[in-house]
């Protein structure tokens, strides 16, 4: 597989995932349908799928213009509100492009209808399309959900994929990130050396994503509720309640 990142907006990334075998493809949170249709040219492929996180503007805004440039395309989401959907997914789908096989992954809180999607192809690194749910170093604001359901989605689901599983999330918020991730754990050495590493990428202008599972599980707060020292600053010993203290401090954090 390929998978080629696409900026949009202000922070935001679009994705084309590609079978290099069939030439078939895919385009998540594909917000600008412009520059997905000059990608999908220079790539000489065909666009089949449409991976729609969540219905957040950001991500979904581009959907009905997006099929007015392509024809049979399976606009694939697990929310009512994303526009131009019409193959709505649940926990456990599985979805094909080209030899592709990808599982959908529900993912509430966020948004009450957000999925990640899990990407295997043979004999290659997985990859999993995060959204708003998982991004490097943090996760994103529960605005339709609980500390339970991130909790849910983050360690019983995103953290059960394979180690080596490369994260693409939904947006470029990586430094911010780990300047709260060494808030909450300034002795952490991963999260320092990620710093230092994300900091070098965005002076050149560079994306940080991917990460991998392993990684994140080393430096993103979110994911290390579990960590006797994350508990410890919140002050909390619950998994959950650990979670809900590091959203809370996070949503009005200044760097
Ligand atoms: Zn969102």
């Amino acid at each position: 597989m390929k998978i080629r990142l696409l900026p949009a907006l202000q922070d935001n990334y679009m994705y084309l995932l590609i079978d290099e075998t069939s030439k078939e493809c895919a385009a998540v949170d594909p917000v600008e349908p412009e520059k997905i249709q000059a990608a999908v040219k220079e790539e000489g492929v065909k666009l089949t799928t449409v991976l729609t996180t969540h219905h957040h503007w950001d991500h979904a805004g581009g959907n009905e213009n997006l099929v007015k440039l392509f024809t049979d395309l399976d606009v694939c989401g697990g929310d009512d509100r994303i526009g131009a959907l019409n193959h709505k997914v649940n926990h456990g789908d599985q979805l094909k492009v080209g030899s592709l096989d990808i599982q959908c992954l529900f993912t509430p809180c966020h948004t009450s209808g957000h999925i990640c999607y899990f990407v295997k192809g043979a004999g290659e690194e997985p990859a999993v399309f995060t959204g708003d749910t998982l991004f490097q170093a943090g996760c994103g604001r529960f605005f339709e959900g609980s500390p339970e359901q991130m909790y849910k989605a983050l360690m019983e689901t995103l953290s059960q994929l394979p180690k080596n599983t490369q994260v693409f999330c939904g947006h470029e918020y990586t430094v911010n990130n780990l300047k709260y991730a060494l808030h909450v754990e300034p002795q952490n050495k991963a999260v320092q050396d990620r710093m230092a590493w994300a900091v070098e990428k965005r002076a050149k202008n560079e994306p940080t994503i991917p990460s991998t599972i392993a990684e994140e599980m080393s430096f993103n707060p979110f994911m290390r509720v579990c960590e006797e020292s994350v508990q410890q600053h919140t002050k909390q010993s619950q998994p959950i309640s650990v979670m809900g203290a590091l959203r809370k401090e996070k949503d009005s954090f200044k760097a």
